[in-house]
């Protein structure tokens, strides 16, 4: 019997309904076209855009989607709710008229969604306003990556992101608690290692009591094999959501991951490559590649953050931890009071105005309760649902 902490979904989408019970997003009374120079109440761009493509995940990660919540009893957003591949490259083309030249597709398990090449193809096709393709991007759990990779870079992907937390097979399969191989995972990297989707991250969540055994044979691994071509990210493991039953005594903070690798493999800081990176950087000093570090809990990163979230079914979300989305779905959906459909100057007016608004700091906030808190009580986005 598990002796999880869990606790139950607060269930925050919508009832799959003709019209939106949320409120419908403000449209400014003057509408000027996006000049690619948006900035929030902080001053921070609109660089990121992280579009979930499902809430359907083939694996059960007890800190993400727990089997206990997330069993067969529980509704998964009906096909009619989840954003067409129109209607995402409608919206992802006015985020990139305002700046955004970076798409991660993500979910849920983005390669469960049924010909997601074709969105690849259309969001490969894409254009920033001073001519360039976007940097285009998947974090997935690589489960089904040797059947996918060829077929992903074929239709316009640039690199993936594949997600692992263990090296240890025993480890691995009840982290997944779907009795998913290592191997198959490892094979899938070097299916898109093979198919040059590359440079490869792997991102492993670190939870004390459950794989920090796993840190340093995760970076032994990707050293011998991969020559620096795949950079492993250590992944501070986040309140996230209100089903994981998080603590914060099963954080293991990045400053111990990097000793304990330090120990072994020696480590020195690198710069970041860019404004809003994620990760902090590190490099092996015999040249063996680089590891990142990602703190979201002992060092929260508010002050750059250029990320914006598209819910699988349209709801645009300024932060991880925001507790209310922003409803875009209903603007392509439902008609204007007029009668005819809203334009993309509005819709894009409408994104420009929740971005300029937009004075969120919601990490940094939290860092600065108890130890022992989660992030402040109420409404909490389940990662699976917004997209990681
Ligand atoms: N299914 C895909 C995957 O596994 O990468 C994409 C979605 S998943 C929600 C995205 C990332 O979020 C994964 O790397 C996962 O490990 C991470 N994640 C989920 N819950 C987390 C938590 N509570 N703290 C830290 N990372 C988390």
């Amino acid at each position: 019997m598990s002796e999880r902490n869990i606790i139950a979904i607060v269930d925050q989408r919508s009832p799959a309904t003709l019209r939106s019970p949320w409120p419908l997003p403000q449209i400014p009374a003057s509408i000027s076209a996006p000049s690619g120079l948006l900035s929030d109440g902080l001053g921070r761009p609109l660089r990121d855009l992280r579009i979930s493509v499902t809430d359907r995940c083939n694996f059960r990660c007890s800190y993400c989607m727990p089997k206990e919540v997330f069993d067969k009893n529980h509704q998964f957003l009906p096909q009619t709710a989840l954003l067409s591949f129109e209607e995402i490259v409608r919206l992802a083309g006015l985020f990139v008229a305002h700046g955004v030249h970076k798409v991660r597709l993500t979910g849920g398990e983005p390669l469960l969604r049924k010909h997601l090449e074709r969105l690849i193809e259309l969001l490969s096709a894409m254009r920033t306003p001073d001519g360039t393709p976007l940097d285009l991007t998947l974090t997935t759990n690589g489960s089904l990556l040797t059947r996918k990779a060829a077929s992903l870079k074929a239709a316009g992907l640039n690199r993936v992101t594949v997600s692992l937390d263990a090296m240890n097979d025993a480890i691995f399969r009840r982290m997944n608690d779907v009795d998913f191989p290592v191997a198959d995972v490892l094979a899938g990297i070097e299916a898109a290692v093979a198919a040059g989707l590359g440079p490869i991250k792997v991102n492993m969540v670190v939870k004390r009591g459950t794989n920090e055994q796993e840190i340093v044979p995760m970076a032994r691994y990707f050293r011998d094999h991969y020559d620096g071509r795949v950079v492993l990210r250590f992944i501070e493991y986040m309140d996230v959501g209100a089903t994981n039953g998080w603590r914060m005594d099963e954080v293991m903070p990045s400053a111990e991951v990097q000793r304990l690798i330090d120990a072994q493999f020696p480590l020195e800081p690198i710069d970041p490559t860019q404004v809003g990176e994620t990760a902090e950087r590190w490099r092996y000093r015999d040249g063996g590649g680089e590891v990142g570090f990602i703190s979201s809990v002992t060092q929260a990163f508010c002050g750059d953050c250029n990320r914006a979230r598209l819910s699988t079914e349209g709801q645009l979300y300024l932060c991880l931890f925001a507790q209310q989305g922003h409803d875009l779905r209903s603007l392509l959906r439902q008609p204007h009071p007029d009668g005819r459909p809203y334009t993309d100057d509005e819709i894009a007016a409408a994104i420009g105005l929740i971005w300029q608004q937009r004075n969120d700091r919601y990490s940094q906030l939290r860092a600065s309760q108890p130890a022992d808190s989660a992030s402040p009580s109420g409404r909490r986005i389940e990662m699976s649902y917004i997209g990681g």
